[in-house]
This record gives C-alpha cells, sequence and structure tokens, in this order.
C-alpha cells in the first residue's frame, strides 16, 4: 500500500480535505454504534468523485469498502484496512411518469417522503426502513413479505474499474437477501423504481401504519443493526413441523431472549436484534450472535445464516 499520507493526499486531491480522513473510528456511522477505524475514510458526492476514488484506492493497493447508512453492518473493533467510501450520491428524479430514480445515497426514508410528496405510490410501505437505497439493493431489504428488488426496473453500475453500466432489474439477481452485487462487488450508483399515481392523504397513512408496526414490534429507541439472522427457509433448511420458519422466533424458543454478552442483549422485544447498552464491544456482538446460532443448532437442527454484513477483521 501506498504510504499514508501519499493516499490521503491523492484522497484529498479528488475530494477535497474536508471530506478525508486517516485513523477514523467507524462507531458514529454505524447504527449499532460499534467499530474501529477506517486506515482512510472518504465521503464522495458524484459519481466522477467515486471513480477517481476507486482508480486512487487501485494505484495505493487499498481495498475498497462501500458504506450507506451503516444499519445492516457488525464492523470489527479493529476496523477496515484500507478505504471505507461512503456514498453520498443524494440525486433524485423522476425519469418518466412511472420511474423514480434514486441515487445510491438517498435515505429510504428520503425516499419514500419524496415519492409520496409527488403523489407516486409504490414505495410508501418502505417508511422507517434505516439505510440507503444502495444498502438497501445490495442485500434486496425486504419488509412486510415484499423485497424491494420487486420494484428495481433497472439500475446503473459501477465495477471496482470504475467502469459503468445500466442493467435491467431482472439482471440484478434479486433473491432474498442477495443481489448480484454481493457476487460481483460492483456499487449502485442509482436504481430505477416503478411507481404508479397515487393520493398522498392515502399514501402517508400507509407510510405511517408502517412506522407504528416497527414502533410495535422493534426495539427502536436503542442502537441495533435490525435483523441480525436470515429467516430460514421451512424447506432447505429442515425446520421442524410446528415451528415458525421465522429466526426472531427460534431464538426465542432457544430461551436466549434477553441473554447478555457485555454490553451487547438478545432484544427482549425482538429475538432477532441484539441491541448495544452503548457500550458493547463488536466482539461482544460477535459471541452473542454465535451463542444465539449454537442454542438454535443444537435445540431445532437449524443453522442460521447471518444477515447482518460483518465487515473488517474479527
Ligand atoms: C431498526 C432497524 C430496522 C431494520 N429493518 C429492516 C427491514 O425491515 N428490512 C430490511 O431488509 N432491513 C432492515 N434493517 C437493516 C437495514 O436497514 C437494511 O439492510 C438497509 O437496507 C441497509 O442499508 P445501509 O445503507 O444502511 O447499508 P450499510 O449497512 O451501509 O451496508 C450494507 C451492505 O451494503 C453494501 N453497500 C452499501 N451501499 C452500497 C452501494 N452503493 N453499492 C454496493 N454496495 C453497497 C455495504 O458494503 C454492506 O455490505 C433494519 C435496521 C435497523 C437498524
Amino acid at each position: 500500500m501506498a504510504s499514508h499520507s501519499g493516499l490521503a493526499a491523492a484522497l484529498a486531491a479528488i475530494v477535497g480535505p474536508a471530506r478525508v480522513g486517516t485513523g477514523v473510528t467507524l462507531a458514529p456511522f454505524t447504527t449499532f454504534r460499534v467499530g474501529g477505524p477506517a486506515d482512510y475514510f472518504v465521503e464522495v458526492r458524484s459519481v466522477e468523485e467515486l471513480r477517481a476514488v476507486l482508480d486512487a484506492a487501485r494505484a495505493a493497493g487499498a481495498p475498497v469498502t462501500p458504506l450507506g447508512g451503516g444499519s445492516n453492518v457488525l464492523i470489527a473493533d479493529a476496523g477496515v484496512r484500507g478505504v471505507v467510501v461512503r456514498l453520498r450520491l443524494m440525486d433524485l428524479a423522476q425519469p418518466a411518469s412511472k420511474v423514480v430514480r434514486a441515487s445510491a445515497g438517498v435515505t429510504m426514508n428520503g425516499l419514500v417522503r419524496w415519492t409520496i410528496g409527488r403523489g407516486l405510490a409504490g414505495l410508501e410501505a418502505w417508511a422507517g426502513t434505516p439505510g440507503t437505497v444502495g444498502g438497501a439493493i445490495c442485500g434486496n431489504a425486504h419488509y412486510g413479505g415484499r423485497n424491494i428488488g420487486e420494484l428495481v426496473t433497472r439500475a446503473q453500475l459501477m465495477t471496482r474499474a470504475g467502469d459503468v453500466a445500466e442493467v435491467t432489474g431482472e439482471a440484478m439477481e434479486f433473491a432474498y437477501d442477495r443481489s448480484r452485487l454481493q457476487r460481483t462487488r460492483e456499487l449502485l450508483v442509482w436504481a430505477e423504481f416503478r411507481a404508479a399515481p397515487g393520493v398522498p392523504d392515502a399514501l402517508r397513512a400507509v407510510a405511517r401504519a408502517s412506522l407504528a408496526h416497527r414502533k410495535r414490534t422493534q426495539p427502536l429507541d436503542v442502537p441495533s443493526a435490525g435483523c441480525v439472522f436470515q429467516n430460514p427457509d421451512p424447506a432447505r433448511d429442515r425446520v421442524p413441523a410446528g415451528l415458525p420458519a421465522s429466526a426472531g422466533a427460534l431464538v426465542d424458543r432457544a430461551g436466549l431472549k434477553g441473554h447478555r454478552i457485555g454490553g451487547a442483549t438478545i432484544s427482549a422485544a425482538h429475538g432477532n436484534f441484539i441491541v448495544n447498552d452503548g457500550q458493547a464491544t463488536a466482539a461482544d456482538i460477535r459471541i452473542l450472535i454465535e451463542t444465539a446460532r449454537r442454542a438454535v443448532r443444537d435445540r431445532f437442527g437449524v443453522e442460521l445464516r447471518d444477515e447482518v454484513v460483518r465487515i473488517g477483521e474479527f
């Protein structure tokens, strides 16, 4: 890797010194509020900046890790080597009457508000989903039995070499918790969503219902990263008859609700949420995840898979 100052200077030449840092603690950029330092941390606000940052990092031999809202990640206490790029591409547009285009850094809540304000239906039920469009597309965020990928008609992607291509929604390889971005490591630049005419007041009522449902069922007043495990597939994962195919319910029935390691606790409100009391380390959370996974495996023979993305050296 190039010298510390060499890459830092190259990044500063691209985005200006105010948006580059070295040894930046990542905890404040995540909803779990844990995570050590990034060697380099840079905020990009345009496609050109993103491409130039990828070039500079490649020239220096430094790996690049994209970060959106940090609401689905567990970042190691030891931090992340190389460059963490916070994508702050914030454009919103309506390129056709029934199409909404949102850049990767737009928050899901911002997108929902924008579409409702324009009388566009389709995204209102996603109100209350933390994070950005980039993170939602990368992990194919889900809510109420629907996946965000169902609404995506087109996307613009950037390869790690800086090449940009537009692909159809079908080519995004959406599946439960999956998209092609995880396979190719491409970066989402923007996505287009299918929309339909709607009445703002009616759309607002749907959004409010989603927010109220979240408030009732999720611990929203303490740091977390949402669900830590994917829900098991009832057939493939051989969930025993009579048990729900819900990771949270299995963790609950394994008696783990309220279980605590250091500053991390399995939420009493939701068995698939781990909450940070403010003192948790990433190691506490990792150990608690493994404890819950083992308990569910021993008790029910179901192997839970991670939904939260681990970043950095554990
Ligand atoms: C209280 C709470 C409730 C939640 N409820 C839900 C829910 O109902 N449904 C649900 O699915 N999730 C839920 N989550 C998890 C989280 O909100 C979603 O997964 C969200 O879509 C993540 O977006 P993000 O921008 O925060 O992604 P990040 O956490 O920043 O990143 C997640 C992954 O996406 C990658 N990434 C980010 N941006 C890009 C990009 N532009 N291009 C390529 N890769 C990128 C990152 O490298 C990382 O691997 C919840 C989280 C919390 C804290």
